[in-house]
């Protein structure tokens, strides 16, 4: 019998809906090149959900999700509605129910740019908690007084294991770690984040730089090539790999593993960039980030020959001058995703 994996696809909103089929179009070539089978749970959830239902997703969404083998995100996230109700509503509930910890998110200079800057980076971001916390609110309101609390939550266990993640990942490669961090304005949680990734390190036997996020957002940009494994905390993390997308060439290129390591519950793969309503529904959003994190769930479900070879055709498509106008081409989404299938037909 052949091997068979089942995963929900949330498409989600904007271009979610043009990059997710073009993405499980790959995949389903691979599946069949590779003697397995995938089985896509469609669910049309996402802001179009919200405006029939009051919510991103139906009350029991969590587990209808947990009885899959993985999740298959396009974007959410709507001009006309909050990103506290769109966000909150679907994306970081999942994250936090399946304890998907760790957001793994490869950035590597995309083949056949001109003039493009050499990067090859894997950020690690700590994905549950950090500053992205419901404690806080709004007080006083329409007063002259009026002020914001925002408390960010930084635990041990949080920042052991996504340290001891990032060590293990610094050690495949060239086992220098950088740490960004902000102790120097940030009192009370950074100090804390600083010693405790330390700690873990020293432990792992592995290298760690701690740089503050100022100065390495700029090292991003001035000296990319000096970076290799990074480990960020929620906010920074986020930050930082919008930073290292557009540096390699262009945010449509970034994927996103948000992995439960402990595989007690699905993870869920996704594009690092939104919905982009500014170009959804024009033919020209650019598939790569998609058709990457589908590469990567097919690592993650132990299909790491398929996904090698569809990462593979997909880099030797860019390579070949086929890309979306982000990446200076002129090929709309089809014709990228059409070149990537007739390159994985070649395929022996
Ligand atoms: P959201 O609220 O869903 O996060 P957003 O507008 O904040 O959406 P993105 O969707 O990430 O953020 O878009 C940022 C910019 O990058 C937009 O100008 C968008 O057109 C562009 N962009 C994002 N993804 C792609 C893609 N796959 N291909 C081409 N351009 C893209
Ligand atoms: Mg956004």
């Amino acid at each position: 019998m052949s091997r068979r994996h089942v995963v929900d696809v949330i498409a989600g909103d904007g271009i979610g809906q043009e990059v997710v089929p073009a993405a499980l179009a790959c995949v389903d070539a691979v599946a069949r090149r590779f003697g397995f089978e995938v089985e896509w749970r469609h669910r049309d959830w996402g802001s179009d959900h919200y405006r029939a239902h009051g919510s991103m997703m139906p009350e029991d969404g969590l587990d209808q999700l947990r009885t899959g083998d993985a999740i298959f995100l396009g974007a959410v996230g709507d001009p006309g509605i909050p990103d506290d109700v769109t966000l909150w509503g679907l994306l970081i509930p999942i994250r936090r129910a399946f304890q998907q910890y760790v957001n793994l998110r490869p950035v590597r200079t995309v083949p056949g740019r001109e003039g493009a800057t050499e990067i090859d980076v894997l950020i690690v971001r700590e994905n549950v908690e950090g500053e992205y916390s419901e404690i806080g609110g709004r007080y006083g309101r329409g007063t002259p007084d009026e002020l914001a609390v925002q408390e960010a939550i930084f635990t041990r266990r949080g920042i052991e294991r996504i340290t001891r993640y990032a060590a293990s990942l610094s050690k495949e490669r060239t086992g220098t770690l950088i740490s960004a961090t902000k102790s120097n304005g940030i009192i009370h949680t950074m100090p804390f984040w600083d010693e405790v990734v330390r700690e873990v390190a020293d432990a792992e036997g592995v290298e760690v730089d701690s740089v503050l996020i100022d100065a390495l957002a700029a090292r991003f940009v001035l000296a990319p090539g000096s970076l290799d494994v990074v480990v960020a905390s929620n906010l920074f993390g986020d930050i930082l790999s919008d930073l290292a997308a557009a540096v390699a060439g262009s945010i449509g290129i970034a994927p996103s593993a948000n992995l439960n390591p402990d595989r007690s519950a699905p993870s869920l793969f996704e594009p690092v960039h939104g919905s982009a309503p500014d170009i959804a529904g024009k033919g020209l959003a650019n598939p790569t980030a998609a058709i990457w994190a589908a590469s990567m769930m097919l690592d993650h479900l132990g299909e790491e020959e398929a996904a090698a070879v569809l990462l593979d055709a997909c880099f030797s498509s860019l390579a070949s001058g086929v890309s979306t106008r982000d990446l200076g081409g002129t090929a709309s989404t089809q014709e990228c995703v059409d070149d990537v299938l007739r390159r994985l037909d070649e395929v022996d």
